[in-house]
């Protein structure tokens, strides 16, 4: 007798009963089960500091606190096309672990002496109170305001309502909420990102962060899943335009590519590559004007606002990307940009692959191939075939 069909990717061989299941397939896989459960609940997933700018434009340091929480409850029930925030979660999280976990951060960044601002990152909303238990919430709101550090915090839409807002404003008065809009485009939102909210929604919560007098920070994805080059420049520039008056701060999220996600999919079906760095320059130089009406640097007084970008894994290949030669450079010169706000940086900068670039921009917006004409890997023939 031959066996039954086994859905092996599912991990415990019972058919999935969702699509839902199936097509996160990967973080149902029992490796990926035991990953995530053999994280250590009271010790955040990562605390680090970096050199950053206040609100007023001064210099500071910034602790960032990534905190390991049950995750995002978009996730649960649908989730992002390129979010790998799961691989970082546990299930089972509670308060006192949260507590544990933010305890720790403070004793390993020595209760962030000499930092003026703290971000606050839990891989979801962390005024979401089914993702963030309430006590905790608070924790963080009052301890910072107490503190004196501006608070950094992430959302998504739905939480940004006028009584969560005033409820948080009123226990800490100078918090910045950033939410990942992605794109300022609903169809991309739809299509391309499975956001689970519109345009009209960021609207509301933009309004709601601004009457209770707190900051906006927005999130925007360059090169979404099942989007070409040449668009994701085109599409870009449009949308920092869009987002600017709205926004005090952009910051601009070249994708990399996640392990286990549909994005991931794509990217080893070689049906994707990650940006050119090449773009984001583009990008910078395309948009500068728009954000520097008078053609001022960063925090000057023409500034509409801030526009950020840090190429996550840069000069890797499942990161924005040039030919490899010159990928320290320009990536550099992009890091410094989001500092100075200094289109000075760019100067000299060239490399033989940016013809190679060129074309394939070229080619996106000028014929119809959807997913666009990019060799999806550089590097030596034999490495694309052994690579998996
Ligand atoms: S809303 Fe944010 S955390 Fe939630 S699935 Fe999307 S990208 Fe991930
Ligand atoms: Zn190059």
């Amino acid at each position: 007798m031959t066996s039954p069909i086994r859905l092996n990717l599912i991990g415990d061989n019972k058919p999935a009963e969702r699509l839902h299941d199936l097509v996160k397939a990967p973080e149902n896989t029992a490796w990926a089960q035991e990953k995530k459960h053999s994280w250590d609940a009271s010790e955040p997933a990562t605390v680090y500091y970096t050199p950053e700018v206040m609100p007023d434009g001064e210099q500071t340091t910034a602790a960032t606190v990534i905190l390991r929480t049950k995750g995002c409850h978009w996730w649960w029930s649908s989730g992002c096309t390129f979010c790998g925030y799961f691989n970082d979660t546990r299930d089972d999280v509670e308060s006192k672990d949260l507590h544990a976990q933010w305890e720790y951060s403070k004793r390993k960044l020595s209760n962030f002496e000499g930092m003026g601002m703290v971000k606050v990152y839990t891989s979801g909303s962390l005024l979401e109170d089914r993702e963030i238990p309430v006590d905790f919430q608070e924790t963080v709101l009052r301890e910072c305001a107490e503190m004196g550090k501006h608070l950094i915090i992430e959302s998504r839409t739905e939480q940004c309502t006028m009584e969560k807002l005033q409820w948080a404003s009123n226990i800490n008065p100078d918090f910045t909420v950033a939410i990942g809009l992605e794109a300022h485009d609903d169809e991309v939102l739809r299509f391309h990102i499975n956001k689970g909210f519109s345009l009209k929604s960021w609207v509301r919560a933009v309004e709601n962060i601004r009457k209770v007098g707190q900051r906006v920070k927005t999130y925007l994805m360059f090169k979404p899943p099942f989007m070409n080059e040449g668009d994701a420049l085109e599409q870009c520039t449009k949308w920092i335009i869009a987002a600017a008056e709205a926004s005090d701060e952009i910051s601009v999220n070249p994708m990399n590519i996640q392990r286990g996600t549909i994005i991931d999919r794509l990217f080893r079906a070689r049906e994707y590559r990650p940006p050119w760095l090449w773009s984001l320059v583009e990008l910078i130089q395309r948009t500068h004007p728009i954000i520097h009406p008078k053609g001022g640097l960063a925090g000057a007084e023409d500034q509409i606002c801030r526009l950020i970008i840090h190429p996550t894994a840069a000069g890797r290949v499942r990161g924005s990307h040039n030919c490899g030669k010159c990928d320290k450079h320009v990536g550099a010169a992009i890091e410094r940009y989001s500092v100075s706000g200094d289109l000075r940086e760019f100067d000299g900068l060239d490399c033989a692959c940016r013809k190679v670039w060129l074309n394939e921009i070229h080619l996106d917006t000028s014929t119809p191939v959807i997913l666009g004409v990019g060799i999806p890997r550089r590097g030596p023939i034999l490495e694309h075939l052994r690579s998996p």
